[in-house]
């Protein structure tokens, strides 16, 4: 069978799992026919990109001082969209003076009240535009609009709403202590979910009575500094939010800037480690909100149609882009073929494309540089015995694409099992008992989330409490909510966003 065939079988090695379980062959497929043909949907509402857009300091748009700019493109077409101006230890001193100035002049002495006006005001003025700003994401990112539309935007806006009502009762929250802020915060964000990330990041370092310098991905800063227009009109005054893009060397300047308090970094274990060395002995404070391989584990008496949407959500979602992603699929061995199957039938129906139209499902990844770390992962676990599927689907011409894919016969020590790949594609194996279940879930370097599927509510929380994951989800998968806190154990890092535990990072108790 030829390598891109959708079911290429290694042939090195005989898969390990694979005779122990039914053959998903003898289970019989669903015919579908043509009910999922769709006329085009593309979003056609106008949206204005700037040709440049400058560093956003003391409340005003800058240039940068080296005077240069790098190019942001559209990851669906490869088209450009906009430069982005270069920030460099100059601007990053700049910023921090800014967001010094504010502290001690404005943000840290306002009531927490007023604070709480105007972070209402800005989750206000996010909704009115949420569809522009929905577009430009998924323009800028590759993401599909029904996503950035239906979910970044909407948590958005909540995580604003939801921070803007802890401002003035933060004597509620910890109560006998008297809650104080810490001061400046360096904050550097992924590319995965920009605006979201920025809002996670922001909304509760403001309410807590800090100021902010955020550093947005390279790849996807656009929506940053249309947020920065937000802010400049709900009137959050001068430099409580400054905003530089750059690259990794514009978040090591800010790292290691001597009048930063505080680091929030959400990206990669790789730089999270290099962060936390450089700040060792600073006493800065330091939260790390970094990679993950989460299981997502169905149990035999689990409603087998809903998990299988589950594990498509789990992994498939934002092409896999997500921290949190149920990565591994743990199958309890009875129902192996029978879940394997529908999955299959399932993916045939997911529609990879044109991330603006507004019937697809799985768009465009990210950036070239991270389709060529997908790629190698998956030629990885071809190249180590593990058995292939990938949707048959058609890919555009020009863009970054991966289809939908899934491996079987993965054994614990493959790449494909323990590495993050951050792209459409999932691991599948098999267990006998819980016990195997929970320890095949723990037997990795991660611990940031992970999913159960059971008819039972006693085995959820018999099981949630042996695994090492910071978030868990019960017959669901991927949900988000602004009060609930969301962090990891291990190698994914430590402190939590979200809730009134996300609170924490961003005050000192006296
Ligand atoms: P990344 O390479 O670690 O980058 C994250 C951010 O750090 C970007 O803004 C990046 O700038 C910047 N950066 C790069 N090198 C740096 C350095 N030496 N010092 C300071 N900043 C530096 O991660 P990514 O590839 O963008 O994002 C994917 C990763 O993020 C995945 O591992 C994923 O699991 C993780 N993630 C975790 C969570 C969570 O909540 N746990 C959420 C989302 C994503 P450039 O863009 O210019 O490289
Ligand atoms: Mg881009």
């Amino acid at each position: 069978m030829k390598k891109n065939s959708p079911i290429h079988r290694a042939t090195r090695k005989k898969p390990v799992s694979a005779a122990a379980v039914p053959d998903i062959a003898d289970v019989p497929a669903l015919d579908f026919g043509s009910a999922w043909d769709f006329a085009p949907a593309p979003e056609s509402t106008p949206v204005a990109i700037q040709d440049r857009y400058q560093l956003f300091i003391g409340g005003k748009f800058v240039k940068p001082a080296s005077g240069q700019y790098f190019q942001s493109i559209n990851p669906a077409t490869e088209q450009p969209l906009a430069r982005i101006a270069q920030a460099n230890a100059a601007d990053i001193d700049n910023a921090v003076k800014a967001a010094r100035k504010a502290y001690d002049g404005v943000w840290g002495k306002m009531s927490g009240r007023e604070r709480g006006k105007c972070l209402f005001r800005i989750a206000r003025m996010i909704q009115e535009r949420s569809r522009e700003l929905a577009i430009l994401e998924t323009m800028d990112g590759g993401k599909p609009i029904k996503e950035s539309r239906d979910v970044d935007l909407p948590l958005v806006a909540a995580h604003f709403f939801y921070y803007a009502g802890w401002a003035d009762k933060l004597d509620y929250a910890f109560p006998g202590k008297s809650a104080r802020s810490i001061g400046v915060v360096g904050q550097i964000i992924p590319w995965n979910f920009p605006l979201m990330m920025a809002a996670w990041k922001i909304a509760p370092a403001l309410a807590c009575g800090n100021t902010v310098v955020l550093k947005p991905a390279e790849t996807t800063s656009i929506t940053a500094m249309h947020l920065a227009q937000i802010f400049q009109d709900a009137g959050l005054p001068d430099g409580v939010v400054n905003i530089i893009t750059g690259d990794g060397k514009t978040g090591t300047a800010l790292v290691d800037h001597p009048d930063i308090d505080k680091i929030a970094f959400t990206g990669s274990t790789e730089v999270g480690k290099k962060i936390a060395k450089a700040l060792a002995g600073s006493g800065k404070k330091l939260t790390l909100e970094l990679g993950g391989k989460a299981a997502n584990i169905i149990m035999e008496d689990a409603p087998i149609d809903q998990a299988v949407e589950g594990i498509i959500n789990g992994i498939y979602f934002n092409q896999g882009h997500v921290c949190c992603a149920g990565s591994r699929l743990l199958v309890e061995e009875s129902i192996y073929a029978q879940v394997l199957r529908r999955l299959r039938d399932r993916m045939r129906t997911l529609r990879v494309g044109d991330p603006l139209d507004k019937n697809t499902d799985i768009g465009a990844i990210n950036s070239r540089e991270q389709l060529n770390r997908i790629s190698e992962l998956v030629d990885s676990g071809i190249e180590e015995g593990a058995e292939l599927f990938q949707s048959p689907c058609a890919l555009p011409g020009s863009g970054y694409w991966f289809r939908p894919s899934f491996f079987t016969g993965v054994t614990a020590s493959h790449r494909v099992a323990r590495e993050e790949i951050f792209g459409p594609v999932l691991s599948v194996m098999t267990f006998r008992t819980p016990a195997e279940a929970i320890e095949r879930a723990n037997n990795t370097c991660f611990g940031l989330s992970a999913g159960i599927w059971t008819d039972k509510g006693s085995k959820i929380f018999k099981m949630a409490s042996q695994l090492r994951a910071g978030v868990i989800w019960a017959n669901t998968y991927n949900k988000f909510d602004p009060t609930s806190p969301f962090g990891g154990y291990k190698e994914s890092g430590f402190g939590r966003e979200g809730g009134l535990h996300g609170l924490m990072p961003y005050v000192v108790l006296e």
